[in-house]
C-alpha cells in the first residue's frame, strides 16, 4: 500500500502494543494513547526490598510463535526465561493437605485427591453423550455431566479460579474454554478428543516445534510490553486519556486529555484495547447499546498478595508451581504461586517469594472485611498450609478492582454486539482481553488477527 492509513490505538497494554508493533512494521502511521505514565497495563512488575513482584500475570504460555518472534525482534531474547521443570507439579488443597494433581494413569489410580467413587465416575466419561446447549451451558454443567460433581469441585473449580478468578457456575464453557467444548463438539467427548487431538498435534508438530512452554523474563513480565514500547518510542503518548471518538465526514476524531489540555487527532482507524467499561465511556455516544453490554460484562475484584519468607522458616518442600484451593474447602484465598521456585531472580537465594490471589468471582464479598483483617486471615491460613513457623520478611498487596473479564453464560450476545458495532462504525475496531481470550498469549495472537483485519479494510 502506498497511502498507508492513520491508526489511533487506545491503550498500551499487551494487546495495544503488540498490534501497534505489527502495524508500525507494516508502515502504517500509528499513534498509541495511554492514560498511565508507562506501558504494560495489567502486566505490572514492581521491584522492592530485593523482591521482584509481578502483580498482574506471573507468567505466560507460549501458545503462539508470535511471542518468540516479538521477543527476538524487540531484543529481549537474553531476558526470556522458562519455568523450572519442577513447576509442572501443581497441588490442590483438600482435607488439610496438598495433593499433587495426577498427571499419569498410575498417579490417578493412587491419588487421594479423588474418592474411588469419583474415579469410577470419571472413567465413564467416554460413554457420556453430547449436549446441544452451546453458549448457554456453564462450565459447571458441562463438567458435572461429563465427569461428575467431585471432579468439578476438586479439579475444575480451582482450575477456573486459577485462570479467570472465575466461578464455574457462571462461566460459559463455550466462550471461556472453547477448546474444551470443541473436544465434545467435534470428537464426542474429552477422552476421545484428547487422544485424537494429540495425534493431530503430533502431525502438526512435524511442521511446528512450538509447544506451550511457560515463560517470563528475568526482570519480570512488564519487561515485555516495555521493550515493545521502547521500539515504538515517540509513537506512544503517555498520560493521554481518551475521552471520546466522533465521526467527522469520512474521518474519526479522537479527543484526549493530556496535561489538562484537550487535544484531538483525525484518523482513518481507531483500535480500542482498553477494558470494556472504559471503552463504553468513549463509544456510547455512537451507540447507546454499548453501555448496556459493557455493564453486563463482569470484572470481579482480585487482591494479589505478595509475601516473602526466609527459606529456613518454611518446613514444606517447595517442589512445584503452587497450589489452588477448591471453594468447598472454604478458605479466604484462591491459591498461591510459589514464584521464586518457578523463576529465578524473584528474591535472593536465602528467601522464598509467593503470590497469593484473593476474591475473584467466587468470593468478592471478602472485600467487605477490613483490609488488615483479611490479609491477617489469609496469612494465617497460608502459613498453616505451608507449615511456616515465622512471620514474613516482606508483604505487599495490590488490589485490582476490575481484574479479569468473565466470559459468562450468554457472552456470545456481547461478542455478536461488538461485531455489529464494528460493522455499523467502519474504521473502529474493538479489541482487548474481553474479545478472543484473556491470556497474554491470546492477546498476542489477536494482534496478528487485528493487523490482517486492518489490512483488508485498508485495501477496500
Ligand atoms: C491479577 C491478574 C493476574 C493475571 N494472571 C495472568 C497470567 O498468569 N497469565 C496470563 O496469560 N494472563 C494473566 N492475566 C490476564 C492478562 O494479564 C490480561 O488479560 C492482559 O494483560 C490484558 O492486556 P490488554 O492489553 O488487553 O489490557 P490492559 O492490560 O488492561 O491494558 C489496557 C491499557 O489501556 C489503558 N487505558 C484505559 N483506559 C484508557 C483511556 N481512556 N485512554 C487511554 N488509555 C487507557 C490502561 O491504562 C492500560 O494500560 C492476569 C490478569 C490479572 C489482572
Amino acid at each position: 500500500m502506498s497511502d498507508k492509513k492513520n491508526i489511533v490505538i487506545i491503550g498500551a497494554g499487551i494487546s495495544g502494543l503488540t498490534t501497534a508493533y505489527w502495524l508500525n512494521k507494516n508502515d502504517y502511521k500509528i499513534t498509541v494513547l495511554e492514560s498511565k505514565k508507562e506501558a504494560g497495563g495489567a502486566m505490572e512488575t514492581i521491584i522492592e526490598d530485593g523482591f521482584l513482584i509481578d502483580s498482574g500475570p506471573n507468567s505466560g504460555l507460549e501458545t503462539t510463535p508470535l511471542i518468540r518472534q516479538l521477543v527476538d525482534e524487540v531484543g529481549l531474547a537474553n531476558e526470556m526465561i522458562y519455568a523450572n521443570e519442577s513447576s509442572n507439579k501443581r497441588y490442590i488443597y483438600r482435607n488439610c493437605e496438598l495433593h499433587p494433581l495426577p498427571t499419569s494413569a498410575s498417579a490417578f489410580i493412587t491419588t487421594k485427591l479423588f474418592s474411588t467413587k469419583a474415579k469410577f465416575r470419571m472413567m465413564a466419561e467416554p460413554f457420556i453423550g453430547k449436549s446441544d446447549d452451546g453458549y448457554y451451558q456453564s462450565m459447571a454443567q458441562f463438567v458435572k455431566r461429563r465427569l461428575g460433581q467431585e471432579f468439578l469441585d476438586y479439579a475444575i473449580d480451582p482450575f477456573v479460579s486459577g485462570v479467570f478468578a472465575g466461578d464455574p457456575y457462571k462461566l460459559s464453557v463455550k466462550s471461556a474454554f472453547p477448546k474444551l467444548y470443541r473436544l465434545e463438539e467435534v470428537y464426542g467427548g474429552l477422552v476421545k478428543g484428547m487422544i485424537k487431538g494429540a495425534r493431530e498435534r503430533k502431525k502438526r508438530a512435524e511442521q511446528s516445534k512450538q509447544s506451550a512452554k511457560m515463560f517470563s523474563f528475568i526482570n519480570g513480565m512488564q519487561s515485555f510490553p516495555k521493550a515493545i514500547a521502547d521500539k515504538l518510542k515517540d509513537k506512544i503518548q503517555y498520560e493521554s486519556r481518551v475521552q471520546s471518538v466522533e465521526r467527522r465526514v469520512n474521518d474519526w476524531i479522537v479527543k484526549y486529555e493530556q496535561n489538562g489540555d484537550v487535544k484531538e487527532i483525525k484518523t482513518d482507524f481507531v483500535l480500542s484495547t482498553i477494558p470494556v467499561h472504559s471503552a463504553s465511556q468513549i463509544f456510547s455516544n455512537l451507540d447507546f447499546e454499548f453501555e448496556k453490554h459493557s455493564r453486563a460484562i463482569y470484572y470481579p475484584p482480585v487482591m494479589v498478595l505478595f509475601i516473602g519468607f526466609n527459606k529456613k522458616d518454611i518446613l514444606r518442600k517447595l517442589d512445584g508451581f503452587g497450589f489452588l484451593i477448591p471453594s468447598k474447602e472454604k478458605k479466604s484465598f484462591l491459591g498461591a504461586i510459589w514464584s521464586s521456585t518457578i523463576f529465578p531472580n524473584r528474591c535472593n537465594n536465602d528467601n522464598a517469594a509467593f503470590t497469593l490471589f484473593i476474591g475473584g468471582a467466587r468470593s468478592p464479598y471478602l472485600f467487605d472485611l477490613e483490609k488488615e483483617k483479611l490479609i491477617g486471615k489469609v496469612l494465617q491460613e497460608f502459613k498453616q498450609i505451608m507449615n511456616i513457623s515465622n512471620e514474613p520478611l516482606f508483604i505487599k498487596d495490590r488490589m485490582w478492582n476490575n481484574a479479569i473479564p468473565q466470559y459468562n453464560i450468554g457472552y456470545i450476545e456481547h461478542e455478536n454486539y461488538f461485531d455489529k458495532f464494528e460493522k455499523d462504525n467502519p474504521g473502529i475496531l474493538i479489541g482487548g482481553n474481553y474479545r478472543g481470550g484473556i491470556s497474554v498469549g491470546d492477546c498476542v495472537k489477536n494482534s496478528e488477527i487485528t493487523l490482517q483485519r486492518i489490512k483488508r479494510a485498508g485495501d477496500v
